[in-house]
């Protein structure tokens, strides 16, 4: 991987993630460099990863050939407001990890002409488990497009999406089922605690479950999920029964409705 000059507009729990993974994985910490307001949190992490930290954006972003925005995205026209002309010069990648802000809302924020990628990581990445949706317009060159993705890959997997809306449907399938699998835990742990077990044991019983069932799709790479499911439901057994009572429940409707909600909220939002 390159080792470009990288500027990370805000130091939150998403920038401290692909931070820790870039120098982790060997990427030189002098060539990064965290910009917030908050001096204690972008302090910690210059201490923990030995980045450079600093209050200026402006400077971070003029400095840089690769300006990492990674604030909140009510936040984003704000900080972009200050920024505009000095992003969309040539030499210059702009990614952003907003949910909800396009790359037009961008030009129009930053100037044109913008070399913007979008990218829409997720928690996992905190672990080193991410899963990371890119979109870059036509005019990202293949080097810029590989840059950005290799980036990610610090942190877990990467996909791109031909079209821009594509984002919205990596946020449904990825971005925010890390939640639904904590909802469907929270729910099987409460089960396992009324039939009995200590609130410690029934979280090691269901995260077990999880990540043994997890790392047996991923030790699968051929097998259809259908058929990991089949091949752990006997007939008559105590699985198809369960599963009959999800089935009845509709789980799968449920489940479709939910990311459909979730597409339909980023929509709202951009
Ligand atoms: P966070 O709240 O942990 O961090 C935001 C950071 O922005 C803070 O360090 C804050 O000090 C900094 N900040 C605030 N104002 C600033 C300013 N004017 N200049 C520079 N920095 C400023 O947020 P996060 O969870 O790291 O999320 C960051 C972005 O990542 C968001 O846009 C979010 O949509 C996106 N994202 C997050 C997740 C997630 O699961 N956490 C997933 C996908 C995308």
């Amino acid at each position: 991987m390159q080792h470009r000059k990288l500027t990370f507009i805000g130091a939150g729990n998403m920038a401290q993630a692909i931070i820790a993974g870039l120098v982790n994985g060997g990427y030189p910490a002098d060539r990064i460099r965290v910009c917030a307001p908050s001096a204690t949190r972008r302090d910690a992490l210059a201490q923990r990863y030995g980045v450079i930290s600093s209050d200026d954006n402006l400077a971070g972003a003029q400095d840089a050939d690769v300006v990492v925005l990674a604030v909140k995205p009510q936040l984003m026209a704000s900080v972009c407001e200050p920024l505009r002309g000095l992003l969309n010069v040539p030499g210059k990648l702009v990614l952003s990890i907003a949910a909800g802000v396009s790359v037009a809302r961008f030009q129009a924020l930053l100037g044109e002409p913008l070399t913007l990628v979008r990218i829409m990581p997720n928690t996992p990445s905190l672990v080193g488990k991410g899963m990371s949706g890119l979109y870059a317009p036509a005019n990202v060159s293949a080097e810029d497009r590989a840059f950005s993705a290799e980036l990610m890959q610090s942190v877990g997997k990467v996909c791109w999406v031909e079209q821009e809306s594509g984002i919205n449907g990596v946020i449904a399938a990825a971005g925010s089922a890390p939640a639904y699998f904590f909802l469907f835990m929270e729910a099987m742990q409460q089960e396992a605690i009324r039939q009995g077990f200590t609130p410690d044991s029934a979280r090691q019983l269901v995260q077990q479950a999880a990540l043994g069932a997890a790392a047996l799709v991923e030790a699968s790479p051929d097998t259809p999920l259908a058929t990991l499911r089949e091949n752990v439901t006997s007939k008559g057994g105590t699985t198809a029964e369960a599963l009959r009572v999800f089935n009845e429940h509709q789980l799968t409707q449920t489940v479709a409705d939910a990311m459909q909600a979730a597409v339909h909220r980023a929509q709202e939002m951009e």
